[in-house]
Order: structure tokens, then sequence, then C-alpha cells
């Protein structure tokens, strides 16, 4: 028996932070490829994770105050809700910092060393010393440095490095044998031309400038440079062992059947890290796949440009099923596709509400309303011609679609696969049109046709759910309850495979939606957003102070006895307040959030020793603290039940 085995990984995702909708496409994408090659009988294996080691994880940690452990086990932790939340069922979530990856790290770099793959010698770049960074003159932005726009010097480092030159032929016979290596092949001619032409320069692979990565067993100054940590984790998480027998696992899932990855770093995957894998005496992967990029308004998202949108805002506006089928149904095999609000609601309710959803609930209505709890099953009658030209069209409709799906599946083309399924089941809208089953209900003697038309549409709607699963599996499984079907994998898929059905109603599945309201609620969201980020950014943390400082205020209780409107300003308030022996006027600027009448009487926190100010002309010795929340749209006084001229520390 043939092994159907298939193994795919997606890119471990960089923990510097949440990740965006762009992001999480690579996650939709391999979890729709892994459920088609499921029901497609293989034995799959998926694994997706997190690369958590590095300078930059370092120095965000750092900068958030908490140890870099802490700080990927949160970003680690989002991401996995994330994964979640879009209904992504991988098989192994890995981490690099992960004990047995670690180890395994360490023991691959040892063994390339005494090798002689691996040397030591220097890294040369221009280094910024704020930001302990190197870069090469490409990242550089004017000259300066790209993070923080500082100056940068030449300087140099030990370093290791890996030679590549040594395994070059090798890959390029490789590359140029096997043509499904590089995915899709437009990418195969760049590497091949622009990379791998001329002679590869060393690759470094340790650093002594961070402590975050993992360390080098014979030289522990240094830690692993990304390449090697980052890249073999797509053997040591299925049980590769670089010293002893791997893992059963590993022998039945290795080679990887495809390593899906975003474009933009195809060039590390079918260079370095096959000649990692050759210098190791590892097999190379099947195939690597660079899917495209997901843009917004055709720009790529970026939290510096303000346009990033993200899979839960998303899934709150539209439902999971909608959001997957959008990503999957919109982004080219081959080129970057584009996400907005506007087109998710578009493609919602063109394809979901309008095709599927009302073929799903217009079809089960009419056999309650027609046949009540009859089964619905195949009868034996005679068709006028038009309702045999209808069925003819349907069945080859329903035919042709599962016949191109399997092509364009098997080549990972999801979106032109489920444009298939949606040409199918618009051909299923098209035959109610033609058969009008509400006619034929009126009419006695063609009751055995309009059972065959309800047939053929219940067949058609198992069949086009079965194509979509991979997409929208929570809506398909609804519908294959509603049909109380078993016959739900591929090789079921022929016409006529359900014998008869006995349908229950269902809810709907897509809602139709208004893209103007649904755009107006994007927006007042965004706003909401935006002044949140605004107020929080404004108002940073200040600077540390001493108890002496403190001490330097002097804050007491005081009563409010009398309040009024500021004769010139609206947004002020003129009160008398008792601070215990002592009568202060106080002008406050919280005439939004209380009526002058509403605050007499309130016991609140006066500071004594303010000195003096005109506020628009009238006279203010101290303040009332406040409370409030970051928009302040929530604003306190802050009160006490103690008495005036008490003391506040
Ligand atoms: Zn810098």
């Amino acid at each position: 028996m043939e092994n159907k085995k298939f193994y795919l990984t997606t890119a471990i995702a960089y923990t510097s932070s949440k990740p965006h909708i762009g992001n999480v496409y690579e996650a939709i994408l391999a979890d729709a490829i892994v459920r088609y090659k499921k029901k497609d009988g293989y034995d799959t294996f998926f694994m997706t994770g997190t690369d958590e080691h590095g300078q930059k994880i370092q120095q965000k940690a750092e900068a958030l105050g908490i140890t870099p452990k802490q700080h990927v086990d949160n970003v680690s932790n989002e991401i996995k809700a994330t994964d979640k939340l879009m209904n992504i069922e991988y098989d192994k979530f890995i981490r690099t910092t992960d004990d047995y990856h670690m180890a395994e790290v360490a023991d691959a770099f040892e063994k390339l060393y005494k090798k002689g793959d691996i040397y030591k010698g220097a890294y040369k770049g221009l280094y910024c010393v704020a930001c302990e960074s190197y870069f090469t003159e490409k990242d550089l932005v004017d000259g300066k440095c790209p993070d923080c726009g500082g100056p940068v010097e030449e300087a140099s480092e030990e370093a290791y490095f890996l030679k590549l030159t040594p395994y070059q032929p090798r890959l390029i016979e490789h590359i140029k044998k096997h043509p499904e290596f590089i995915q899709p092949e437009s990418r195969k001619n760049e590497m091949l031309n622009n990379f791998l032409a001329n002679p590869l320069p060393d690759l470094c692979v340790s650093r002594t400038s961070y402590t975050w990565g993992i360390p080098v067993k014979f030289d522990k100054k240094h830690v692993t440079y990304v390449w090697i940590d980052a890249l073999m984790n797509y053997i040591t998480g299925i049980g590769y062992h670089v010293n002893k027998d791997s893992e059963p696992e590993f022998k039945k899932y290795w080679p990887a059947d495809v390593h899906l990855i975003g474009k933009d770093i195809l060039r590390f995957h079918t260079i370095y890290w096959p000649i990692i894998l050759m210098a190791l005496g590892v097999e190379l992967p099947k195939q690597v796949f660079g899917h495209p990029w997901v843009l917004t308004n055709h720009n790529k998202m970026s939290k510096s440009k303000g346009n990033v949108i993200y899979a839960d805002d998303l899934v709150a506006q539209f439902g999971v099923d909608a959001v997957r089928y959008y990503c999957l149904h919109e982004i080219p095999f081959a080129a970057d596709g584009n996400l907005t609000y506007e087109l998710v609601c578009e493609r919602t309710n063109s394809d979901l509400a309008n095709t599927y959803g009302n073929l799903v609930s217009r079809t089960i209505a009419m056999c309650k309303k027609y046949f009540g709890d009859e089964a619905i099953c195949k009868a034996d009658t005679v068709y006028n011609e038009n309702e045999e030209n209808a069925e003819h069209a349907l069945l080859s409709a329903i035919d042709e679609a599962c016949k191109k799906y399997h092509i364009l599946m098997d080549e990972f083309k999801v979106a032109d696969g489920l444009e298939e399924a949606m040409k199918m089941l618009r051909a299923a809208n098209k035959y109610i049109d033609e058969t009008a089953p509400w006619v034929l209900a009126k009419d006695e003697s063609k009751k055995a046709v309009l059972k065959n038309v309800l047939y053929n549409l219940l067949e058609a709607i198992r069949i086009g759910s079965v194509l979509l699963e991979p997409a929208i599996p929570a809506s398909a499984k609804k519908v294959y309850e509603a049909l109380h079907t078993q016959h739900i994998s591929f090789s079921d898929l022929q016409f006529g495979k359900m014998e008869s059905y006995n349908v229950s109603s269902i809810d709907v599945l897509f809602q139709r939606l208004d893209v103007n309201k649904v755009m107006e609620d994007v927006l007042k969201k965004e706003e909401a957003k935006k002044e949140v980020t605004a107020k929080v950014s404004s108002n940073p943390q200040k600077p540390e102070i001493t108890i002496d400082d403190f001490d330097k205020l002097d804050l007491v209780m005081g009563e409010i006895i009398s309040a009024e409107k500021h004769p010139k300003a609206d947004k002020l308030l003129v009160f008398k307040v008792n601070i215990g022996g002592e009568v202060r006027q106080i002008v406050s600027g919280i005439a939004k959030w209380y009526k002058p009448e509403d605050t007499i009487g309130k016991k609140v926190v006066v500071v004594r020793n303010l000195k003096p100010v005109k506020l628009r002309g009238v006279e203010s010795q101290g303040m009332l603290l406040c409370a409030s929340d970051a928009l302040d749209e929530n604003l306190e006084l802050v009160t006490s039940n103690l008495n005036p001229g008490d003391i506040v520390r």
C-alpha cells in the first residue's frame, strides 16, 4: 500500500508582537490544505509554532520591564489564542524555547563545528551602539540606524560561520532536478539567477552581542544566531535527534511534504535550510511554497502605517468562517490579495449568504413545506424537456466541480478550488429558478418530479459542503447535521451516494450584511481604538520620584459647600471647599461630568499647597483630585468619608 502521509509546516511566527490578519493568513491556508489532505485519505501532520530567541525579543522584554521568557510566553499564548479562534487544528505547536529543541540545536551546532562546516571568524558590520545591533549597508535609512535613526559605525566581533559553498553545486542541481521544490515556480528562477549564480558568502550563525538565544556548547559566550535555531524546528518538532536514532514520528513524516511560508522568507528556506540539512546528512523537504501577502487597500499592513487589521476584529464583525473563506478565496496562488472590511462584507454576502446559505435554507424549507417528515429520495417519473435539461446541467456542474477542485487543491490553488465549489452552488440556485418547485407543488401529478428536484438539490448541497469544508469547517458541519448525512469524505463525492434524506431545519448560516452599517460600525470601533492609543501614548508613565518628592504634596480632605458654573468657560466649575477651618475657592474642569448641584456635600481630596492661579479670570486656590479612564469618558472626583482637614498621604 502506498504510504499516504502528508507533513506540512508553517513558518514559526516571530514573537515580537500580536499577529495581524496577514500573519494569520498563513495558518488559515495551512489549516485548509491539511483539512483537504485529511479528507483525501492522507495521514497528516500539521506543525506550527513560534520563533522566540534573538536580540529584538530581549530588547522588547527589557523595554516592557519583564524577562524575555515572560514576554515570549505572552506572545506565544496570544498566537495560540488566535489560532484557536480561527479554528486552526494543528497537531503540534513548537516553541524554539522548548528544552528538546534547544538541546538538538546545540548538538547540531557542535556536530557541524566538529565536521569543519562551522568555523570561527569575525563578523563585520555597521553597528548602532544605542540599539546594540548590527546592520548592513542595505538596512540603513539615509545612512542612519533604521530602528532609532542614530549614527552607525563600522565594528566587528568574533562569530561562527557556516560554509555554504561546499554544498552550493548540490543545491543548484537539486533545484534544477526537482521543479516542484520551489513553488510557485516563478520564484525558482529568482533563486537560481539572483542568489545562486555567484558563490554564496558564508553564513554568520552565532553572536556575542546578546544572550537571549541557545548557547554554543563549546564556547559559552556565543549564542546561536537565528538560522540554525529557527529552521531546525521543522525536524526537532517531530523527533529528530542529532546524535542518536530519531523518533518514529520523524521517520514516518520526514521529509516534509511542504514548508508553507511567506514569499519574503523563501531564500532562507530554499538556500540556508537545504544546506543545513545537507551538512547534517538529512534528506531535503519535498517542497517549499512561498505564499503571497494579504494587502489592505493594496498596501502592506504595518503598524507604522496604522492600517493593520486583526483577525479578532474581523471575526467580531463577520464570524470565523466568513473570514477564513474570504482569505482563502481572495488571495490568489501567486499574486498578493487585497483585504478590506468592505470587500469581506461583499464576498460574504455574494458567496456565503446569497449563494450557499440561501441555497441551504431555501431547499430545506421547501422539503419541510412540501413533504413534511417524508423522506426525500429519487422517485421514478418522466421529465419534460425543461426538467430533463435542468437536471443534466446540474449534474454536469457537480461532476465538473469535483474533478477540477481536486486538481486545483492538489496544487494548493485553494482560491480556484473554492471558486469551483461556488460555481456548482450557483448552478444549483439556477436549477431552482429553472424548475420552480413552487409551481410543481401546485400540481399533484408533478409530485415525483418535485421530490426529485429537492433530492438533486440536497445532493448538490451535500457535495458542495464537502468541497467547502476545508475553508468553512464549522458551517459545513452544521449542514451535515441538518442533512443527517455521514457521507462527507471525498470518496463519497459522487452524485447519488445518499439514498434518501430526512432533513432537520437549520438556522441562518450567514446573515446578509448591510455594507453601510458594517462600515459605520467599523469606523466607530477604529475611532475608539485610535483615541485610546493616542491617550495612552500621550500619557506615558512618568519618571520615578522619591518619597521626599511625594512628601512635598500637601493633600487634605475637603467638603464642597458650594458649586457654580464658571462665568466665562463652559468646561469649568467654581467650588467653595471647606478644608477644615478654612474655605478655599477652587476652579476645576469637570463640568462635562458633574452638574454643580450634584457635587455639594461631596468629601473630596484637595491639593492644599498648589500655587494659586487665575483660570479665565477666576482665582483657584488648590486642586481637586479625580480618577478617569484613558478616554476621559468616565471621570470621578476622588472621595472619602473622612472629615474636612483630615490628611491624605
Ligand atoms: Zn539604533
